[in-house]
């Protein structure tokens, strides 16, 4: 059996506080309180005994983990929790309580011995890694879309486009889909620019860009700035005549942008259209959509431009 003087120095030279609490007594109230107790909450015996801990915890009283000693506490159960307590001078530390039971012969909870563990620094770094964290999964989302984006119009880039049509071209293949792809390219920008200025062609490009990506509503719909004022939008599964509409309904929403455009035909900005619908195939290559994409474009601005024509 060890000796009690020394398992008294123990509890007296622990580093951490260690507490007694009496459970047959109604609320529960510290009857002891080590030398670590003191120094750690700055409250001395005199101050601590007598009453229940909870008032380590000020008025700081929304903190989920007391309902857990609470229940632990009311079932004669152990429990480890970590609380924000507050010292004597009202500074903050984080404070690690593991509490555990003391048992009579009949089986009824007499004590309950609490050890206190300042925990702060561990909880500030825990909290600055999650920060850090936070931050570099926010950095690498915006690292993502820069490599996928446009700067100046927000839609996808041309060298993301170039991996989606691959995708696609695949995906459509295995599907046996058709495979739909519009090269629009805006008309007698050149001159709009020379009217408005390359700020205003700026923001004409933004519109067009916005509008075209609204004007496909469908998940597998992809939309892209291809070059300058060229983009290029895929669709599966669309029929001629399905893609046919469709270029209507873009050549219609960008003239009713309305954006002023004195050189052209209509007197606003129009766009041109050449696409193409085809079925993937092992022998072909997705860079042949866009070659027969651009004849058809070629052939949109030879007839007069402001319009759509397919291949
Ligand atoms: P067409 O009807 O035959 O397409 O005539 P166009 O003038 O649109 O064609 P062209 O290829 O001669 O000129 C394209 C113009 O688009 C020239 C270039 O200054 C302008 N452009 C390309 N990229 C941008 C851009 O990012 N911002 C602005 N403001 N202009 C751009
Ligand atoms: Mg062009
Ligand atoms: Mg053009």
């Amino acid at each position: 059996m060890i000796n009690l003087d020394i398992l008294k120095q123990a509890v007296f030279e622990s580093r951490d506080g260690i507490t007694i609490s009496d459970a047959l007594t109604p609320g529960n109230p510290l009857i002891f309180v080590n030398p670590a107790f003191e120094r750690l909450t700055g409250y001395n015996a005199e101050e601590a005994l007598y009453r229940n801990c909870g008032y380590l915890q000020n008025d700081d009283r929304e903190q989920s983990e007391i309902a857990v000693i609470r229940q632990a506490v009311a079932q004669g159960e152990p429990c480890l929790c970590t609380l924000r307590n507050y010292r004597k001078d009202g500074s903050l530390f984080w404070n690690e309580l593991s509490i555990s039971p003391i048992y009579n012969k009949h089986g009824t909870v007499t004590n309950f011995i609490g050890i206190q563990k300042d925990v702060t620094s561990r909880v500030l770094l825990d909290q600055q890694l999650r920060q850090k964290n936070k931050l570099l999964e926010e950095s690498t989302i915006e690292l993502a879309q820069l490599a996928t984006r446009d700067g100046l119009t927000g839609i996808y880039n041309r060298r993301f486009f170039d991996t989606q049509h691959a995708i696609q071209w695949g995906i459509a293949m295995r599907n046996k889909d058709t495979l739909a792809l519009f090269l629009i390219d805006v008309d007698y920008f050149k001159q709009f620019n020379d009217t408005y200025g390359h700020q205003a062609g700026d923001v004409a490009l933004q519109s067009i860009a916005e509008s075209l990506n609204k004007s496909f509503v469908r998940g597998s719909d992809f939309v892209a700035r291809y070059g300058g004022e060229e983009f290029v939008i895929l669709s599966v599964g669309l029929s001629v005549q399905q893609a046919t509409e469709y270029t209507a309904r873009i050549c219609e929403r960008v003239r009713q942008l309305n954006i002023e455009h004195p050189a052209s035909a209509t007197g606003h900005i129009t766009i041109s259209i050449g696409f193409t619908v085809s079925m993937p195939a092992v022998s072909a290559q997705p860079s042949s959509m866009i070659e027969q994409a651009d004849k058809a474009l070629y052939q949109a601005k030879a007839q007069g431009r402001n319009q759509a024509v397919g291949v």
